[in-house]
């Protein structure tokens, strides 16, 4: 077992001024820019709420959306996000888990599934909130992007008005398995996510996932390009 420095298990949080695009006023928030849910186990609530993310102005009532580049990681399920806003974020959030920086915080050698470990990189709250839901799940998160691939066409096809520009998965109050319509950040609608799919797509497409699921980028062009790659060989 490979020893993650101490100070790197911790959470680290910054105090900075917010200014009110609206007023103009200035407040204090608290930027955490590593969040160990082992240690503070609230802050897991406020990821998933969105409240680590937005503040209020206390001049006006203005809510802001802060957004900063945090890591996040959920020891007893053993997976580690980046969540990087911007492309150039994220293409250093890979970086620094590709060489297994001190930043990261743990010196890699061989994949991704070092330990059983899973590391992601996101570039929205939104995409952070939904890895956080499939890995809570115990599901895979390469699988579930192949689905939504299968589910958005099969939407598109069956109804022609379907105006949605992503596809989300989530777990509602009662448990189940299902995957939101969204549009512009917001769901409008949802469908049951068929488990039967998830496992037919799990073993269709064992041998691809095998191949080239060693990113850190888990979305649909990791599906697109995957899937080129793939019938490039054939
Ligand atoms: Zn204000």
């Amino acid at each position: 077992m490979r020893q993650l420095r101490r100070e790197n298990r911790m959470s680290e949080k910054r105090i900075e001024k917010i200014r009110c695009p609206k007023c103009g006023g200035e407040h204090e928030f608290t930027i955490w820019n590593r969040i160990n849910t082992e240690l503070d186990p609230d802050l897991r609530e406020k990821v998933i709420s969105g409240e680590l993310f937005r503040t209020v102005c206390p001049s006006c009532g203005q809510t802001i959306d802060v957004i900063y580049p945090c890591l996040y990681h959920q020891m007893g399920d053993k997976f580690m996000i980046y969540y990087a806003p911007g492309q150039e974020a994220m293409r250093q959030a890979v970086e620094a888990f590709r060489e297994g920086t001190e930043e990261i915080g743990i010196k890699r050698g061989s994949g991704p599934d070092e330990e059983g470990y899973t590391y992601r990189v996101v570039g929205s709250l939104y995409d952070l909130q939904e890895k956080i839901a499939i890995f809570e799940a115990g599901l895979d998160d390469r699988v579930i992007e192949i689905c939504k691939v299968y589910i958005g066409s099969e939407l598109q096809e069956s109804q022609k008005t379907a105006d949605f520009d992503d596809l989300r998965y989530y777990r509602d109050q009662n448990g189940h398995d299902r995957i939101a319509l969204m549009k512009e950040g917001n769901a409008f609608a949802s469908s049951v996510f068929p488990r039967d799919l998830y496992k037919g797509i799990s073993e269709h497409y064992k041998a691809l996932i095998e191949r080239h699921g060693g990113e850190t980028v888990i979305d649909m062009n990791w599906v697109m390009n995957s899937v080129s790659e793939e019938e490039k060989k054939q």
